[in-house]
């Protein structure tokens, strides 16, 4: 019979970081790039005794424990204390992506049955379309001071500042089960009613500490870490988190994310870690390069959210010197669930070697187990070619969607609709979305192979691919393009190019040239806008 182990059983929760990273890194420094005024600068210990004021705050207007708190914000400071503030309370911390279309932004408000909702400055007229039809919020709090706090017609705003003031920094936190929801964050919602992932403190915790982990994040307190993903975007990876944890230097880009304003921040703050969505970095890599500057404190970027382009990889490598992590994770797993990073062996390898393995979305990471199925349930050998829905079950996984009745697991594991390949080592590769693969004369073609394969070309910046539908082939492939700056390209010239980088099947039917391409809120290519527009039927 086994027996049990005789150790202190503390709960794994959030107040539990905020507090470690007070009283052990109390004088790191967060710096923050507000909506309105200069950068903001302050430490952790500052920050604590800032979110035991609104903790108090909260009590005071009558919010309890389970009470939710919404926010329509930016990565900064204030956005910072309320992530600890109103989980630590034992409240669920309510992140909403400001891009969904109003009426998905008044259902996952009501349905996650916010009591109060923070909000930047720069997102009242949002506000001023919503409040109307949100009627459990009881309190609009603007996240500035009174100054910067704009009136909205017909809605009663109060301000953070003056809502915080008065507030006593001693609190004491709950000591909640460390199974108690902490924070919710709603699936963008592509097909139907957008859903809620309500995460537990446990889970947080759990990935917050993995993603500090040397060939995860790599955070410690000599590291400067930037997250341009955005806190509602995956609780921002869980590095508002694991910064805390390891006592790293964090900078928020607030609502700047273009190339020349992200660049600046980096420089000037000697930012050494960042991580975000592939398009950030196009963006920034441009204008490095059309201003010729160099990194000179980066360290790393780790991306993910969609496939990050082989040619960037290789840019960011070879041309600046900046190690490239590609990460996969989704709504559904916290944070992340795998990574790609270059072994001492791996080192060793010509660049384009290193390129290609880092360009696959890598291995489990600790606390989370991968596998991948055929359609009838059956796990598929780890071969590196066989292709089918990546399952996944941990730690840190949703095991039912927010108020769901029934569980979303199929025999314990988490399908998660894309589909993948897993070699021998364990190393996954996303093929692509379910939704995406383009399916051809009873093939497939993935879309992110096209996209890798068209963004290689000198010419482009941005690609996509989506399937239409064919009389003949079921559907076949169209290519967008967004051409660089000064860059154009003609259309055979890129089916030319293509067809010397894949199978002569998979060049897509035609191409069209975009000046930019729809990208959503958390910075990723919409499709089904494409869709909409340009998903008619090839002849
Ligand atoms: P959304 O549906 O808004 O994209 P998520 O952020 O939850 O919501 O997206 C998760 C999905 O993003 C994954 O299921 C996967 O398809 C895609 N994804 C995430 N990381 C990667 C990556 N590194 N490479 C390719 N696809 C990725």
């Amino acid at each position: 019979m086994p027996q049990t182990g005789l150790m202190m059983n503390r709960p794994l929760l959030i107040s539990g970081i905020l507090e470690h990273g007070a009283a052990q890194h109390g004088d790191q420094e967060i710096v923050s790039r507000e909506t309105h005024g200069p950068l903001h600068r302050y430490t952790y210990a500052d920050a604590a005794h800032r979110a035991r004021q609104l903790a108090n705050a909260l009590a005071q207007r009558g919010l309890q424990a389970g009470s939710a708190v919404g926010s329509i914000a930016w990565n900064n400071h204030r956005h910072l204390e309320a992530y600890f503030a109103v989980s630590g309370s034992g409240m669920v911390m309510h992140t909403c992506n400001p891009r969904l279309h109003p009426q998905q932004l008044i259902y996952v408000i009501n349905h996650a049955e916010d009591e109060v909702v923070l909000f930047d400055a720069s997102f009242a007229p949002l506000v001023k379309g919503i409040a109307a039809h949100c009627p459990k919020v009881r309190a609009w709090v603007c996240l500035a001071d009174a100054t910067n706090t704009p009136t909205i017609d017909g809605v009663s705003v109060l301000n953070y500042e003056d809502l915080i003031a008065q507030q006593s920094p001693a609190f004491v936190w709950p000591d909640l089960d460390e199974a108690t929801g902490a924070a919710l964050c709603y699936t963008s919602g592509t097909t139907g009613n957008p859903k809620g992932v309500l995460y537990s403190h446990r889970a947080i915790v759990l990935d917050a500490t993995t993603a500090c982990m040397p060939d995860v994040l790599g955070l410690s307190k000599q590291e400067t870490i930037l997250p341009v993903v955005p806190m509602f975007h995956v609780n921002a990876w869980c590095i508002p988190y694991a910064a805390l944890l390891a006592g790293a230097k964090l900078v928020l880009p607030g609502p700047k994310l273009d190339g020349p304003n992200l660049f600046e921040l980096m420089d000037t703050e000697q930012v050494t870690i960042s991580a975000g969505v592939p398009t950030i970095w196009i963006g920034l890599i441009q204008h490095v390069e059309q201003n010729n500057l160099r990194f000179a404190h980066m360290k790393r970027t780790c991306v993910g959210g969609s496939a990050m382009p082989m040619a960037l990889i290789a840019k960011f490598m070879d041309n600046y010197g900046v190690e490239v992590r590609h990460g996969w994770g989704m709504t559904e797993t916290t944070a992340v669930a795998t990574m790609s990073s270059l072994s001492r062996a791996d080192r060793q390898k010509p660049a384009a070697e290193q390129h290609a393995i880092v360009a696959k979305q890598g291995k489990a990471v600790s606390g989370i187990e991968i596998k991948v199925v055929d359609e009838n349930g059956l796990t598929l050998p780890r071969d590196g070619s066989s292709q089918g829905e990546l399952m996944v079950r941990g730690q840190w996984i949703v095991e039912r969607y927010f108020k769901a009745e029934e569980t979303a697991l199929v025999n314990g594991w988490f399908p998660t609709g894309d589909i993948a390949t897993i070699d021998a080592h364990g190393t996954m590769q996303i093929r692509d979305r379910t939704k995406d693969v383009i399916k051809t004369g009873g093939e497939w073609i993935s879309s992110i192979d096209l996209e890798n394969a068209a963004m290689g070309h000198p010419a482009v910046a941005m690609a996509a691919v989506i399937g239409v539908k064919h009389p003949k082939w079921d559907e076949r492939p169209l290519l967008f393009i967004v051409c660089k700056p000064g860059e154009s390209v003609e259309k055979q010239a890129i089916l030319d190019f293509l067809a010397t980088q894949v199978a002569k099947w998979w060049v897509p039917d035609d191409v069209v040239f975009l000046a930019s391409l729809p990208v959503g809120g958390t910075g990723k290519v919409q499709k089904n806008d494409l869709r909409k527009d340009y998903g008619g039927v090839f002849s």
